[in-house]
């Protein structure tokens, strides 16, 4: 059954409540780079998670996604996506693809997304969901991301969601001279979510606040086990 637009009634009551958790979660919270709100209007949350919790996906908290990993709570997405003061020419590479829902919102503001992730079956699921809502400007990688992606760097922007700790040097090395990077820094209980901005002079950092996230594991990350 079609209503309004075109649109199923599915897609009206999922359109209506991330219109409510825009205002309640991420506009009463000062986030307020126009672009990253537009994108969080659009962005079909409710599709990167699995069906049994999709009645969730527009809650304040993160989700599970399978494999361990979670989806993270809307307003450290918006926190993040703001943080990376992002415009249209940006190229921007992800760590920990996860459900794909990161990206997404990157995609709908930056020029292109890198996005890397390390657990096949969320990889894969991540790319077809990509491919299904013609996310053509996300590009994905199955690998460990703590070293990067050399042959696209450098970028204007790298978000690492996963928590490290300490910022891996050879993502450092990646970022361009104007380039900025948040990751969560610290121990696998609790983080610091820093920016790191690079100028020609160097790296400089800032905190900006508490977060949770799952452990980054890899290389330049926490061993895995
Ligand atoms: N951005 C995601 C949140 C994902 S949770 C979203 O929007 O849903 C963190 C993800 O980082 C997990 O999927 C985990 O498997 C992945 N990850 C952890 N260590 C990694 C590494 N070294 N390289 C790439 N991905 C990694």
């Amino acid at each position: 059954v079609k209503g309004k637009n075109n649109m199923s009634w599915d897609d009206v009551k999922y359109a209506r409540r991330r219109e409510e958790m825009v205002r309640r979660q991420i506009e009463a919270r000062n986030i307020t780079d126009p672009a990253v709100l537009a994108a969080m209007r659009k962005v079909p949350r409710h599709l990167f998670v699995s069906e049994a919790l999709r009645h969730k996906a527009y809650e304040d908290y993160p989700l599970p996604i399978g494999e361990q990993q979670t989806i993270s709570q809307p307003f450290i997405v918006a926190e993040m996506s703001q943080a990376l003061d992002l415009g249209p020419s940006d190229r921007v590479l992800e760590i920990g693809t996860g459900s794909g829902y990161q990206a997404a919102i990157l995609a709908e503001i930056a020029y292109r997304v890198y996005t890397i992730e390390r657990l096949h079956p969320l990889y894969i699921q991540a790319r077809r969901l990509f491919d299904q809502l013609q996310y053509h400007n996300i590009v994905t990688r199955y690998s460990d991301g703590t070293t990067g992606w050399r042959a696209q760097s450098p970028f204007d922007a790298i978000i690492v969601t996963a928590g490290a700790p300490q910022a891996p040097e050879s993502l450092i090395d990646q970022l361009a001279i104007g380039g900025r990077m948040v990751i969560p820094v610290g121990d696998q209980y609790a983080q610091d979510l820093i920016k790191i901005i690079k100028d020609r002079r160097g790296v400089r950092h800032f905190s900006l606040g508490g977060c949770r996230f799952v452990k980054l594991i890899g290389e330049e990350g926490w061993r895995a086990g």
